[in-house]
């Protein structure tokens, strides 16, 4: 191996979008530092966080982009989505409205960023079994019309977080390589 491989770099901008309080901020405290805040706030949210994967041996660094409570404005800037390449559109599982606004994030995913980023749609919450107002079923049937990934996670119980954030990478990694 040439020294130029050896220092190959990947550096993958990630964002998280949804409404309010679906636990995107939770997603990532989760995923970077394996931490959950059971009463937090809009303000917990960190501009971005890096985190290293592994991929077939190659170090990635996802720098994973966070709202931090903007979007209950609808004021999303365009400079957040800038350069992503990839998406976690999330909901909750216990909110059906929240499902419904899948939708307008699309659109408003495909307005500022490149019709290619990797997105998946992820149902967190899925620990509030008796709460739930979404059916998986419903969330694969949109993510499969939509063409996008999808799974259930939950931040509280850790189900899926690093697989949800994993697949978005992994997949950036073999359209690119
Ligand atoms: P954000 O506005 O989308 O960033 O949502 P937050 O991460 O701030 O979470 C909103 C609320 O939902 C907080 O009270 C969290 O503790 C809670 N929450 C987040 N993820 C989960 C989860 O997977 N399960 C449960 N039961 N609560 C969660
Ligand atoms: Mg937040």
């Amino acid at each position: 191996h040439s020294e130029e491989e050896q220092t190959e770099d990947y550096l993958f901008k990630i964002v998280l979008i949804g409404d309010s309080a679906v636990g995107k901020s939770n997603l990532l405290a989760r995923f970077a530092r394996d931490e959950f805040y059971p009463n937090s706030k809009s303000t917990i949210g960190v501009e971005f966080q890096t985190q290293k994967l592994e991929i077939n041996g190659k170090e990635i660094k996802a720098q994973i982009w966070d709202t931090a409570g903007q979007e209950r404005f609808r004021a999303v800037t365009s400079a957040y989505y800038r350069g992503a390449v990839g998406a976690l559109l999330v909901y909750d599982i216990s909110r059906r409205q929240t499902f419904e606004s899948v939708g307008r994030w699309l659109n408003e995913l495909h307005t500022h960023s490149d019709m290619n980023v990797v997105t998946i749609l992820v149902g967190n919450k899925s620990d509030l079994k008796d709460a739930r107002e979404v059916t998986t079923d419903e969330g694969k049937t949109l993510a499969e019309a939509q063409g996008l990934f999808f799974i259930e996670t939950s931040a509280l119980d850790s189900s899926n977080v690093s697989a949800a954030f994993r697949t978005v990478v992994e997949e950036i990694y073999h359209i690119i390589s």
